[in-house]
């Protein structure tokens, strides 16, 4: 059985990848609003697949019998200067992410908990692809600068980007 102590960490993380979708949902708002439909498509992505990072806490959670406890979602940013800008907020929310998902496995070794820390593995490999795709986007973005044209080019290249689901884990 999972410790009450598991089960609300779970429960946080569950609520931050929510987040995390309405974040990126809204990334993806601001560049439609914008006619960066390629920026608006990749980032509409990232909002279904932060829903999956959630649905896999939440399946995990109900196939151990325990509670899942749905926390409102507080309030995300609505625009940005650019989609340098938002890709870099994108690492930056990341890599706290990151730290979140180690803290977790932190707490799940420490409690001798190898079924949650072995559920945990994916997303400990996922976060190191997350930082990476956007620390490439904002690689990107830097090196075309001003210039529209790379822009444009940039943008076109993420509308080719489709959701495939993360996991069968998101599955149920
Ligand atoms: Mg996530």
């Amino acid at each position: 059985m999972l410790s009450k102590k598991m089960q609300d960490a779970i429960n946080a993380q569950i609520n931050a990848e929510l987040w995390s979708a309405y974040l990126y949902l809204s990334m993806s708002m601001d560049a439609s609003n914008k006619g960066l439909k390629g920026v608006a498509n990749w980032f509409r992505v990232q909002f279904q697949e932060e829903q999956a990072h959630a649905e896999i806490l939440m399946n995990y959670l109900l196939s151990r019998g325990a509670e899942v406890k749905l926390a409102p979602i507080a309030e995300v940013p609505l625009v940005w200067a650019s989609p340098l800008a938002a890709f870099e907020d994108t690492l930056a929310h990341e890599q706290k992410v990151t730290a979140m998902i180690d803290s977790l496995y932190r707490l799940a070794a420490e409690e001798n908990d190898y079924a949650t820390s072995n559920m945990l593995t994916w997303f400990v490999d996922e976060q190191v692809e997350e930082e990476e795709n956007a620390r490439d986007l904002i690689d990107q973005f830097r090196m075309v600068g001003d210039n529209k044209l790379g822009q444009y080019m940039i943008d076109k290249e993420l509308a080719a980007r489709v959701y495939v689901a993360p996991s069968v884990l998101a599955d149920k």
